[in-house]
């Protein structure tokens, strides 16, 4: 019988649910349990493709192609699983689902209501696409007490009911300040924040309680007495200084061992093997020298923007034995500035890289920072719109096509990057419509990519001709100028199998310099990152000595 976890947050937002649920999710894998990891967000918003990165970090696309939420991108570094389209929804999505149904009559002429209609909707969700697993971990955005969480946490509610009360566990993350001047944690935001739960019906089984000092005798007596817990559920999650320390933090503190105990299911269990977690752990601590990394975005001031690519630096950097320390360029402030002075503000670094992005803010830093990488031997990565300016700048200045640009960002242009109308997927015809809504026209999920050429760098880093990453993008290089581009020592060195979409750009000559239509970052994971990035990284500490 499959167990289901929940995990819920009070007091505060921001504790790092995701890294929570993820967490305990890679302690029941390393267990040989299977799971599948998922996540609730109460907002409006149908999906989180349309929200800025400002608003909401980076957008994590799975294998099959949905625009998530950035936890879903800790679900699969933590627990080593590939989320599915199925594994995440939001209050938006609920609620146009429930719309969509009432206006195909399918509630047979019944008064629509958030109970039952909506708390349904809720719970069919929670036990869609389930493919028998051991445990299935939700994880439920927002704080208890928000007004849009209410009907989750009713659904939540009903469903624990239903499916018998001892098949589901209730995790509470909390926060416990400390006070400087009483020297002491503190336990009533939680006892609080513990009632309002219990006003949606809800009794928490595990208190995992974040906070600065380690939690004592006396804390954890009262949060079980006012908690309604046993004194071993109040498990400790304090701070600490590498996100990747949590699992074994978790394990040590025994919330693995007290999720099992709940469900009953500890004698017998397997005992976890925490062996890559330690490895990791102790690599990351060996570390006597770094390199560091210019990211040339647009959304530098929130560094979350751009989270898989963080992380997939840092499975690179244990990967190759060295830290990788990540400068968040701003790609504005290159803008302006003389070819000396965007050197100078290079020249620090040991590779650039150019990350995904879309509209036309910073566009000529990110063209800039191209252009000095390709001049001055730097190691680059262009991903997705990275790979897309290293396309324009190369057609520009070694072409000579003056006014090369993507269509998407300017109308007067010779388009070299435009919006592909058909190609092939796996065989099948895919079309891109001319006027869809602006999210449901991308290309996104996996997609083939044949790399023909056994000497290219792609081949080289890849050991082998066909290869799947993950996309998000609407535009494309049009192949039709791939003949210039290689006459200039530009070639493509991945296409789509269909021969239509060029996937992947390098530059022979130069020692490390690589553009893909496609993001690595997304299925990099720490104890085996994604192949690029650790090419990549390889070649930039070579370049620092
Ligand atoms: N804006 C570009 C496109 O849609 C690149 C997208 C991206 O970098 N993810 O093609």
């Amino acid at each position: 019988m499959t167990k289901y976890i929940f995990t819920l947050g009070g007091v505060v937002s921001s504790l790092g649910k995701g890294i929570a649920s993820a967490a305990l999710g890679s302690l029941l894998h390393a267990r040989g349990y299977t799971i599948r990891m998922r996540k609730l967000d109460p907002y409006l918003n149908v999906d989180p493709g349309t929200m800025s990165p400002y608003q909401h970090g980076e957008v994590f696309v799975t294998e099959d192609g949905a625009e998530t939420d950035l936890d879903l991108g800790h679900y699969e570094r933590f627990a080593n699983v590939n989320c599915r389209k199925t594994d995440s929804i939001s209050g938006g999505r609920i609620y146009f689902n429930v719309l969509q149904k009432e206006r195909r009559g399918d509630y047979l002429g019944a008064t629509v209501q958030a109970i039952p209609h909506v708390s349904n909707e809720i719970k069919s969700f929670l036990t869609s696409d389930l493919t028998g697993e051991d445990f299935v971990l939700y994880e439920v955005g927002g704080t208890v007490g928000d007004i849009e969480g209410t009907l989750f946490l009713e659904a939540i509610r009903q469903f624990a009911n239903e499916v018998g009360r001892e098949n589901v566990c209730f995790v509470f993350l909390t926060l416990l300040p400390y006070i400087d001047t009483a020297g002491e944690l503190k336990t009533k935001p939680t006892q609080h924040a513990i009632k309002t739960l219990l006003e949606a019906g809800i009794q928490a089984d595990i208190l995992l309680c974040r906070s600065k000092i380690a939690l004592g005798a006396d804390e954890r007596r009262k949060l079980a007495l006012f908690c309604n817990v046993a004194a071993d559920d109040v498990v400790m999650a304090l701070d600490v200084d590498n996100i990747y320390k949590i699992p074994l933090a978790y394990h040590e503190q025994k919330l693995d061992v007290q999720v099992l105990k709940h469900f009953g299911m500890l004698d017998g269990a397997a005992a976890p093997d925490l062996k890559k977690w330690r490895a990791i752990v102790d690599t990351m601590a060996s570390y006597d020298n770094h390199i560091e990394i210019a990211v040339v975005g647009k959304y530098c001031a929130l560094p979350d923007a751009y989270k898989s690519i963080g992380e997939a630096f840092t499975a690179a950097g244990i990967a190759n034995g060295r830290k990788v320390k990540v400068a968040w360029v701003d790609a504005e402030k290159l803008e302006k500035l003389s070819d000396a002075e965007v050197q100078k503000a290079l020249k620090p670094y040991h590779g650039i890289l150019v990350p995904g992005g879309f509209g036309n803010r910073g566009i000529a830093g990110k063209i800039k920072a191209a252009q000095y990488a390709r001049e001055h031997k730097v190691p680059y990565f262009g991903i997705c719109l990275g790979m897309q300016m290293a396309v324009i700048e190369a057609c520009r200045n070694l072409c000579g096509i003056a006014d090369a640009d993507s269509a998407e960002l300017n109308e007067r242009c010779t388009p070299v990057i435009s919006k592909m109308k058909v190609w092939e997927k796996d065989g099948k015809k895919e079309i891109r419509p001319d006027n869809g809504d602006l999210g449901g026209t991308m290309r996104l999920g996996a997609y083939p990519c044949a790399i023909a050429d056994k000497g290219s760098l792609a081949y080289r880093i890849y050991g082998q001709g066909l290869i799947r990453e993950r996309h998000r993008h609407r535009y494309e290089m049009d192949i039709a100028f791939a003949g210039r581009l290689a006459d200039k020592g530009v070639v493509v060195s991945g296409l789509s199998p269909d021969g239509l979409l060029p996937e992947i750009i390098e530059i022979p000559a130069h020692p490390f310099f690589i553009g893909v239509q496609f993001h690595p970052e997304f299925t990099s994971r720490p104890a085996s990152p994604n192949p690029i990035f650790k090419a990549f990284v390889k070649a930039c500490i070579d370049r620092a000595g």
